[in-house]
Parts: C-alpha cells; sequence; structure tokens
C-alpha cells in the first residue's frame, strides 16, 4: 500500500485496516483444509489481493510449527510475494463478423476473473500486414490489470481466440480474432511459448496507434523510448 497520504493526514480510509485484513486472513484460513503451505499461502495473497483495491503487493509467510520430521525444528514457512500486474493486450479481427468478435473480446477479457481496471482503446481499421490478400482489420488495444501469471494469462486469452473459431492456418494468415500479449509489467522474456514485449510490436502501426491511446508516455523496455516516439517515426517512414 502506499502509505504517504494516509500518513500525511491521519485518514484511515486512505490506507488499509489491519483488522480489516486480520478477518479476511481468518476467514480464509478457516474455510477449508488445505495439505500444504504453499495452497495456503496462495489463497491468502489472493483473498487481500481481490478485496482490498488499494494494496498493490502483499509478501505472504505461513507458518507451520512443529512440522513432524522427526527433527527439532521451530517451524517450516513457506514465503510468497503476489501482486497486481500491468497487461496491454493487442487485438485484431479480419474475418467474418468483425465488429461481433471485437465486442466478444472486449466482453471476455473484462470479464476475465482475477483481473481489475479493464479499459480499451478506440477501434481502428487498419490495412492488412504481412500476407496482403485478405480483408481489412479491426483493431485496439487493451490495458488491464491481473493477478494470473503471463502464460495463465496468454492461456486465457487462447481460449477467447478459440471460442471465437479461430483457426490458426496461415500465418499473419486472416483470423476471426487475434489477442497478443504487448506488455506484462516491464517483463522482458524470450520463451517457446511467449516473447515480451511482443516482439512485433513496435514495427506495427495498427499496435502502436491504439496502444498510444492508452500509454502514450510508456516506455519499451528494450529499445528505452516512448511508444509515442515509436509510432511518429514509424508514420514518417510509411509515409
Ligand atoms: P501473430 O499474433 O504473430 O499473428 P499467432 O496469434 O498465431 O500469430 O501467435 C502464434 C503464437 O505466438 C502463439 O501460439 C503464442 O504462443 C506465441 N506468442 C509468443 N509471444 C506472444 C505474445 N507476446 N502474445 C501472444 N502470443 C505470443
Ligand atoms: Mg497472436
Amino acid at each position: 500500500v502506499d502509505t504517504r497520504e494516509a500518513g500525511k493526514t491521519d485518514e484511515l480510509a486512505l490506507s488499509v485496516s489491519y483488522g480489516d485484513i486480520c478477518r479476511c486472513v481468518k476467514k480464509e484460513m478457516t474455510k477449508q483444509n488445505d495439505k500444504l503451505l504453499e495452497r495456503v499461502a496462495e489463497r491468502l495473497a489472493e483473498c487481500i489481493l481481490l478485496q482490498f483495491p488499494q494494496i498493490n503487493e502483499v509478501e505472504i509467510e505461513v507458518k507451520k510449527p512443529w512440522a513432524p520430521v522427526l527433527m527439532h525444528m521451530d517451524y517450516a514457512s513457506v514465503k510468497i510475494k503476489r501482486s497486481w500486474h500491468k497487461v496491454y493486450i493487442g487485438v485484431g479481427s479480419n474475418l467474418g463478423e468483425r465488429e461481433e468478435y471485437m465486442k466478444l473480446a472486449k466482453e471476455r477479457v473484462s470479464g476475465l476473473p482475477k483481473t481489475r481496471n479493464f479499459k480499451s482503446a478506440a477501434i481502428i481499421e487498419t490495412e492488412p500486414y504481412g500476407y496482403t490478400k485478405q480483408g481489412k482489420f479491426l483493431n485496439t488495444a487493451y490495458y488491464i490489470e491481473t493477478l494470473y501469471t503471463p502464460e495463465e494469462f496468454l492461456d486465457k486469452l487462447h481460449q477467447i481466440e478459440n471460442e471465437a473459431n479461430r483457426k490458426r492456418e496461415i500465418h499473419w494468415g486472416p483470423r476471426t480474432l487475434d489477442l497478443d500479449i504487448l506488455l506484462y509489467d516491464n517483463l522482458i522474456t524470450e520463451d517457446e511459448e511467449l516473447t515480451l514485449p511482443h516482439p512485433e510490436m513496435t514495427k506495427r502501426l495498427f499496435v502502436l496507434e491504439p496502444l498510444c491511446m492508452l500509454y502514450p508516455r510508456g516506455i519499451h523496455p528494450l529499445e528505452r523510448r516512448r511508444y509515442a516516439d515509436i509510432l511518429e517515426d514509424l508514420k514518417g517512414k510509411e509515409q
């Protein structure tokens, strides 16, 4: 929690009541039995983050006294840190009922559990990229905060794409719905399933334009330049 304002004003409403946290923890702890400390920690982190919007990050340590290991041990414990993550998503559709797919995407993404503060950029119509013998695209971008990991979140996006009957046929070819993770915090990663920031985002006007509506002053973690500046350059090149 950012305690600065509460510290200056003595207003509890600007911070979080530890009494409320204790009641939340007690309720969660007495709700069910779990075998693993990992599970208890995960549940506590999640219920605190979902219940108290001022809280951005929690560190939870669950201690088990006298763990049965036939050795002297004061306690065994599991400590985890969990937080809200800021995600930007690129959205595109150029096949079939494009408006309907865009509507479905907005409904499904904004309705995902373990998320908050969804925002959408305006929808723009753009010429196809890569494989050009295909219809025009509708594109937009979303901002959302989530407790999911990048892999879990990508999985959710794939489920929504599947619901829109997405078939992966031609690379960069026509699609009913394409949902890409552009940014996940400022995470830089490269593995088979997930590359972040999205490797194509700085080359594509139809990604940068809606992204800039939501996050013009954002800075690309690898290029160390503002999205608005990258967009301006790219517009210059395309003319
Ligand atoms: P594209 O979006 O490049 O047109 P696809 O939507 O068919 O192509 O994506 C192909 C694969 O790209 C996905 O199955 C996914 O595992 C991988 N991928 C890698 N990085 C990302 C990312 N940041 N967002 C979405 N998909 C990604
Ligand atoms: Mg994609």
